[in-house]
């Protein structure tokens, strides 16, 4: 009998001795890894001190095989033993399975007070920023934002506009031809006719968009620009109505001072046609500016601005509608002229090179 006690209190020693290296370690002071490490380590302790085939478990098949009188001290020494060695496993796996829970959450725990990265944000190119505010005062007075296609027919391009054949408009150096019969619009008026054809009138309308023209880039040209054009047809429209509708409009965009005037001009597609001008943004017409040449207008006073008149009847006809009963006005500009002037480029190429040292003093 003394040789099974013996056995089982060498069991506890055995486990003590394994056992040590738990019990010498700061749990408080491990690192996630180490007690991660240690945590691991002691499951397999665990397996070996506790599990079906280890010392202790042998040991408490021998209760029932021992002789009755002893048999009460050894079962109270087996289960001494075993509750000794479970104890002081479960107490070593609770701190060090707090102390990995702690230290988990520490690590994922998210600093608010940390600077955030701040996204870059774009912003609008000037000719937009301008386009918009544009749109913005037509559509006010009633006018319809029009887009259209960028390729057209030759018969939208020039016929139906009253440009004939012949017309040095129509010339292959003034214009981009694609295939046979087709072209990159030349101007914005081909939405005119487009427009007409699908609404019908009365109509008012406002059509942005890029054209094309062979044009060698320079300060003041590129081979693709922006234009605005407007167009308003119903009975008893005039020329008083042209020339209010584009007074109104730039009124609203530098100031009610701002005076326009229109000078006789000629296009195919308008009769009578005129160019109109406004009075200098920057010097009010004066032509001065603290003392100086005003830069805008150089010095006159006039900013010119685009070209207008009244719906030539042939374009009237060649959309349906009948020039004895209605009559319209449209009138056009280019938008990186005034851009340039509103924001004083004095290279248009600059809008579009996409440089973003030019395109940040856009905020
Ligand atoms: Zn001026």
């Amino acid at each position: 009998m003394s040789e099974e006690r013996r056995n089982v209190e060498n069991i506890q020693e055995a486990f003590d001795r394994e056992f040590e290296r738990f019990s010498s370690l700061g749990v408080d002071g491990l690192s996630l890894s180490d007690a991660e490490t240690a945590l691991r380590e002691l499951g397999e302790v665990k397996v070996n001190h506790t599990g079906k085939k280890s010392p202790i478990a042998n040991a408490k098949k021998l209760i029932g095989k021992v002789s009755p009188e002893e048999r009460g001290t050894f079962g109270q020494l087996v289960q001494s033993v075993e509750k000794h060695i479970a104890s002081r496993l479960d107490t070593t796996e609770a701190a060090l399975n707090a102390l990995i829970a702690t230290a988990r959450t520490e690590r994922e725990r998210l600093d608010v007070t940390l600077p955030g990265r701040r996204p870059r944000t774009g912003h609008l190119h000037p000719i937009t920023i301008l386009r918009q505010k544009i749109e913005d005062i037509f559509v006010s007075m009633g006018y319809a934002i029009e887009d259209d296609r960028e390729i057209e027919t030759d018969y939208y391009n020039f016929d139906a506009l009253n440009i004939p054949e012949g017309h040095p408009a129509r010339e292959s150096q003034d214009t981009f031809y694609t295939t046979e019969g087709f072209a990159l619009r030349s101007q914005t008026s081909t939405v005119q006719i487009r427009a007409m054809e699908r609404r019908g009138v009365p109509l008012r309308i406002l059509a942005p968009g890029k054209v094309f023209r062979r044009d060698t880039p320079d300060m003041t040209h590129t081979p693709m620009f922006h234009q605005l054009e407007g167009l308003c047809v119903d009975r008893g429209i005039t020329m008083a109505h042209l020339k209010g509708t584009v007074t109104e409009w730039l009124r609203r965009m530098y100031g009610v001072d701002t005076v326009t005037r229109f000078r006789p001009s000629y296009f195919p597609f308008t009769e009578p046609s005129a160019e109109f001008d406004f009075s200098c943004f920057k010097c009010h017409g004066t032509g001065k500016f603290e003392g100086e040449r005003c830069r805008p207008c150089k010095g006159s006073g006039w900013i010119e601005l685009g070209g207008s008149g009244m719906v030539h009847p042939n374009v009237l006809k060649a959309c349906g509608v009948d020039p004895s009963l209605y009559s319209g006005f449209a009138f056009g500009f280019g938008l990186e002229r005034m851009t340039a002037l509103m924001y004083s480029i004095d290279d248009i190429r600059h809008m579009f090179e996409n440089d973003v040292r030019f395109l940040e003093q856009f905020r």
